[in-house]
């Protein structure tokens, strides 16, 4: 299917539907004004060509009507999350009012725990999968301890087993099995950062509910990336940041997905604040609390207008080209880059990814024996930008927005020299 030549890479690039959305993105270059090989969408997503022109839309809008840009500016920044919505729901499978864009991703992680992790003295525990990202490792602990119970009896683990680097599902069955009836809830990331492992959401939605727990999921490397099908998989809730695969700037706006089960239960607990509020009386500011339907009913604050408009100039990209496309070709593109890695024949290399691309997004996470810290940074002085963990990892995601297969292709001839030499 593959072979191992630049003119095998050019062929795929001309004959990639695709290839022209490389010239939406600014390509970061070196100082002599090269292009660098960008591996590393799934830390900080490239800007779209037309970020700039969506938000300096905003800045006229504000410079000329000051405060009757709330009704009056191109997009009026009253309802401005709502242009978002529909696009954003799109891309990760849920109905509109599953959805809204809102805070940053942690801050959403909390808000959605206020409401679905309801612990009680029998039924507290959270499981979410050994090395989870840093900061859901944070919030889940504590969650745990705001109610009142230690970390290190209600945090419980899903972990590779020794010697393997992936999570299996049947552990998960072992330990739901086992500690079903005392876990409120599963946290899971539905892509890991560190494996790249994606882990399928609708079996594990259906084992927590099954067992009476809730189900959450961290879509932080799956949003743009995998087809998480959100509504169809079930879970109560899910978030994700949206300047990884989603292209909308450092630190942008998270999105939020609550399920439609939960859409007009206004009993649920839940930190308010205004901009979740019945829009018809928002303003009276005297009502007493009068939760949206939905998702939008978590909002809390008036939000940020520029980063929103970072947001909607990303999500015209993705909707041009397509999430099932873009899908179609990462598998192409991720596929060409493990052979490529193969083709390296080093012993020393072994890839931590799962093999099968229904298990995995873009990125390939390689374990580098016996190399470390200073292969990654002659790789950069090589033109590569990729991301190292420690101690021997080093993690690439070929992004099918930008990157192309000579991309791949140059990836894989740069870190050959590099390890020969
Ligand atoms: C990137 C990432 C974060 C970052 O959280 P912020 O609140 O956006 O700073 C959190 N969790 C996961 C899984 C991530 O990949």
């Amino acid at each position: 299917m593959f072979e191992n030549s630049l003119e095998f890479a050019r062929r795929c690039d001309a004959e990639d539907t695709l290839a022209h959305f490389r010239e939406k993105f600014h390509i970061p270059t070196d100082s002599n004004g090269n292009e660098l090989i960008y591996l590393c969408g799934n830390s900080l997503g490239l800007q779209p060509k037309s970020t700039s022109t969506y938000i300096k839309k905003e800045l006229e809008d504000w410079a000329n009507l000051g405060v009757e840009g709330h009704t009056h500016a191109r997009h009026p920044w009253m309802p401005y999350h709502e242009f978002l919505t529909e696009k954003m729901a799109k891309l990760v499978g849920a109905k509109n009012e599953e959805v809204v864009v809102m805070n940053t991703l942690t801050t959403n992680l909390h808000l959605m725990m206020v409401s679905f992790y309801q612990p009680t003295k029998a039924r507290y525990k959270i499981v979410v999968e050994s090395d989870a990202f840093p900061s859901d490792k944070y919030a889940v602990e504590s969650q745990l301890r705001f109610h009142g119970f230690a970390p290190s009896d209600g945090l419980i683990l899903w972990k590779p087993r020794p010697g393997e680097d992936l999570c299996r599902m049947e552990d998960l069955e072992e330990i739901m099995k086992e500690e079903g009836s005392s876990i409120a809830l599963l946290m899971i990331g539905s892509t890991n950062y560190y494996s790249g492992q994606s882990f399928p959401l609708k079996e594990i939605t259906k084992l927590g509910h099954d067992h009476g727990c809730k189900v959450g999921f961290d879509l932080a490397h799956g949003a743009g990336n995998i087809l998480p099908d959100l509504h169809n998989a079930g879970p109560d809730f899910a978030v994700w940041c949206s300047y990884k695969y989603l292209n909308s700037g450092p630190g942008s706006l998270a999105g939020c997905f609550v399920h439609e089960r939960h859409a007009e239960n206004a009993q649920l607990k839940r930190f308010a604040g205004w901009w979740g509020h019945n829009k018809q009386t928002r303003f009276n500011m005297r009502h007493e609390f009068d939760p949206l339907p939905g998702a939008e009913g978590w909002q809390l604050s008036n939000p940020p207008i520029l980063s929103m408009a970072a947001i909607m100039a990303s999500l015209d990209v993705f909707d041009e080209a397509g999430m099932e496309n873009l899908r179609e070709k990462a598998i192409k593109l991720t596929g060409f880059l493990e052979y490529l890695i193969d083709e390296l024949n080093n012993d020393g290399i072994s890839m931590i990814t799962p093999r099968n691309p229904d298990e995995r997004g873009c990125q390939l996470s390689i374990q580098l024996k016996n190399a470390n810290k200073d292969l990654h940074t002659r790789l950069t002085a090589a033109g590569v930008i990729s991301d190292w963990r420690e101690p021997d990892v080093i993690r690439v995601a070929p992004v099918p927005l930008y990157n192309s297969f000579e991309d791949v292709y140059k990836f894989a001839e740069r870190l050959k020299q590099l390890l020969n030499s």
